[in-house]
Formats: C-alpha cells, structure tokens, sequence
C-alpha cells in the first residue's frame, strides 16, 4: 500500500502529487502536511514517482510509474480524485491555449488566481477507472511561483472538505463563473450528454 489514509468513511477522496519527473519539488509537501478531512476519508500519495517524466496523457504511464495510483483506486473506489501537478511558466499559452483539444485531443485547461490552472484528468483513467459520476479534477501549479503553489495549496485544502459534486460545482460557479462553465461543457462532451444531463 503506497497511500496514507487520513479520517474515515464516506465520502472517500485520493490526492497525488509528484506523479512524474521533478513535479515533487513543488507538489509533494502540499500532501506531506495536509490533514484529515472534517467527514469522510482523505488518501493521499505525496510522491507517485521522482524519476522518469512520461505524461499521463501516455497510456503507458498508468501501466509504469503510475501503477501505485492505479492500485490506490482500485481498492479505494474514490468519489473524489484529485491530480496536482507542476508546470513551467513557457507553457502557459499550450495548456491554457484553445487549440489545445485540437492539437493533443484533451481539452484545455482553465486558468484561476495565481496562474494555478484546473483541468481533466486523463481520458484513460477516467473512463477505465471511475465511475461517470466521480469527480475527478487536476490542478496544476506554476514552478517557481510561490503565490501560485500558495494559492493551490488554499484550493487543495478546500477540496478536501467538499462532500458531493454539487457541492464543488457551486463553490466554482460563485468565484469562477466562466471556468466552472467550462469544466462542466468539457465534462459533457467527453461523456456525450445533452445539455440537460448532469
Ligand atoms: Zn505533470
């Protein structure tokens, strides 16, 4: 067992962070210091893997380093999974940029406060994994930018308290109108539901 476990019952979140390369540097110690969760049950896996970079765009990253995550899931069944990630500041433009779905076939990511940027999880894990009406989110963090990894920090914290989707939904389309509109639009077309489906 890779993950530490935090609180318990229902509703069950899993946090990773580290999950490729040098992205520990400044994702790892969020989940090193978080604690339980108000309700229900908070997984965490500070360090996936501090090696080799292959992206979780690569199917091959969840048959390889990724594998503890995989394992995680499969005995955990989480509501909730969260990704936090790391990015260099020159690839603004390419994860936030509106070509993105047309270039690698992923939608791109939303940008919030401090240039943390909220996105998707890879399509391979989310439909192999978890069920459609899991939560499955990544936060990005800009290297080198401590109001940024602050900032996500703050989110993170957040996100662990929150009980359904709902729940989350709302809080986003209070501060982050635009983006939540986005997120839920992205969410749609990757399951193919109408507009009135949620
Ligand atoms: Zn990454």
């Amino acid at each position: 067992m890779s993950y530490r476990i935090l609180g318990q019952g229902k509703p069950v979140r899993l946090f990773v962070a580290g999950l490729h390369g040098d992205e520990w540097k400044d994702t790892s110690d969020i989940l090193e210091n978080i604690e339980a969760p108000q309700q229900g049950t908070l997984a965490v896996i500070p360090l996936v893997n501090n090696g080799n970079y292959i992206s979780t765009l690569d199917d091959r990253y969840f048959s390889d380093i990724g594998i503890p995550i995989i394992e995680a899931v499969e005995e955990l069944e989480p509501d909730v999974y969260i990704e936090i990630h790391s990015y260099s500041a020159e690839n603004l433009e390419d994860l936030t940029g509106a070509n993105r779905l047309k270039r690698i076939g992923v939608p791109a990511f939303s940008r919030l406060d401090h240039d943390v940027l909220l996105g998707s999880v890879a399509p391979y894990i989310r439909r192999k994994y978890f069920p459609q009406d899991a939560l499955c989110l990544t936060f990005e963090i800009q290297k080198e930018n401590p109001a940024s990894k602050e900032y996500a920090r703050k989110i993170i914290n957040r996100m662990k308290e929150f009980t359904t989707r709902d729940e989350f939904l709302n809080c986003m389309l209070e501060k982050y109108p635009e983006q939540a509109r986005k997120a839920i639009d992205d969410y749609k077309k990757f399951y193919g539901l109408s507009d009135d489906e949620l």
